[in-house]
């Protein structure tokens, strides 16, 4: 953090990201990198780190929103087995770019984030599985943990202590699932990248069966201002159960589309009209996709709700990994609804049959309903195929395919039901 003044913090993760050559270690440390982590390493325990984690009430920023603190507290220590730690830069959920620019304009905030928690569970290597297509950002992820090494941040005994970490940037080859966690560790484990059915979850069993915590980048990057400040500074920031600063990645038809970082509790009307200057046509949106394109979409109706888990929960949807898609009047929702299902039906890894089967036959039920050879029926087709496909599968891949269908379903039976009567009589 740039200031050392906790009430004058008006960003956590976006700190520095305006500060040119924040790349290079020299500039980031100039401006408060790496400051704080001489006295975690020397002056705090591993039981401390965790307790103000915990107290800080941060919710995993990449999807489930899982209490970081608590999984953390899962691993199980004096196995015999290491303990690897992995950070999720996959961000291959359509509508997210915020970890992208937290790589790419401040990777020391990620590295120092992953040496602080690194320390915190006892990890000698880990790993940051970043998504093929983001060769830029592990370039930029490559030179400075570089820098790191050179400066004794990463390696043996850092900055004199007996701690040790080595950290290795790893590329994937653009699949979604890979931003499951099993399947990014059977992927870093050089497999193809397939969920594993669950239990035993990562924190038990995970990288090569051994205890493996795998954090979002965002969460990992939050680390050094929770801990530089304190958990209780923290819990301060948003509303109860749901604390902190949380980045929002908004697109679609708004003015101004880009990453946001606000506190969480900030409603959605807030987040459109005061920072992405409004909707390109009309006054209140079509629909929106709060969580990324697997979340289940909410309509103008919600246009006051809360940005947090548990409202977006409560309205039927969910925070996700934060992408905001939004759509104005202008937006042909049976058309994005159809273009979703395709990328579904594409990334399905195939293991389930409710999943490898039904995205593909949501997939051509929309596209014969949008070309005008809709059936009578088809409504309860594809109600039917994606109620069979949720909960019935490894991961939640299928969840997210029957999504925007049901989505639609509900919220806008006209523009299905007119494609198909138009069309079909
Ligand atoms: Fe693979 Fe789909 Fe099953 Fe997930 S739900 S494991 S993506 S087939």
């Amino acid at each position: 953090m740039i200031s050392s003044d906790p009430k004058k913090v008006k960003s956590i993760c976006f700190d520095r990201i305006a500060i040119k050559d924040q790349t290079k270690l020299s500039v980031a440390r100039a401006n408060g990198a790496y400051e704080f982590l001489p006295t975690v390493l020397k002056e705090f325990t591993s039981e401390k780190i965790i307790a103000e984690v915990k107290t800080s009430g941060i919710r995993g920023r990449g999807g489930a929103g899982f209490p970081t603190g608590l999984k953390w507290s899962f691993v199980p220590r004096n196995t015999g087995k290491p303990i690897y730690l992995m950070c999720n830069a996959d961000e291959g959920e359509p509508g997210t770019f915020k970890d992208r620019d937290i790589m790419r304009f401040d990777p020391h905030l990620l590295i120092e984030g992953m040496i602080m928690a690194g320390f915190a569970l006892g990890v000698h290597d880990a790993y940051i599985y970043i998504r093929g297509e983001f060769l830029h950002e592990a370039n930029v992820l490559d030179a400075a943990i570089r820098e790191a090494y050179a400066a004794n941040l990463l390696g043996e005994n850092i900055l004199g202590t007996k701690f040790s970490m080595n950290l290795t940037v790893h590329r994937g080859a653009g699949a979604y699932i890979c931003g499951e966690e099993t399947a990014l560790i059977e992927s870093v484990e050089g497999k193809a990248g397939r969920p594993r059915f669950k239990p035993p979850f990562p924190a038990v069993e995970g990288f090569y069966r051994c205890p493996t915590v795998v954090n979002n980048v965002e969460t990992l990057a939050t680390i050094p201002a929770i801990l530089k400040f304190g958990g209780e500074w923290h819990a301060s920031i948003g509303v109860a159960n749901n604390t902190g600063m949380k980045i929002f990645s908004v697109s679609g038809h708004v003015n101004k589309p880009g990453n946001y970082e606000v506190p969480l509790g900030t409603s959605l009307r807030a987040l459109i009209e005061d920072c992405c200057g409004g909707l390109q046509h009309g006054t209140v949106p079509k629909a929106i996709i709060p969580g990324g394109s697997s979340s289940p979409w909410l309509t103008a109706e919600h246009y006051d709700i809360p940005l947090t888990f548990d409202d977006l929960a409560k309205a039927g949807s969910m925070m996700g990994s934060g992408a905001i898609i939004v759509m104005d009047e202008t937006a042909d929702v049976l058309a994005v609804a159809r273009r979703l299902a395709h990328f579904y039906a594409h990334e399905s890894c195939g293991q389930c049959t409710p999943c490898r089967e039904g995205t593909g036959w949501l997939e051509r039920v929309l596209v014969r309903i949008e070309a005008g050879n809709g059936k009578p029926d088809d409504m309860d087709v594809l109600r039917d195929a994606a109620r069979f496909m949720a909960g019935r599968t490894i991961c939640a891949l299928a969840d997210g395919a029957a999504a925007p269908v049901l989505s639609v379903l509900r919220h806008f039976p006209d523009a299905v039901r007119a494609g198909i009567v138009e069309k079909a009589a």
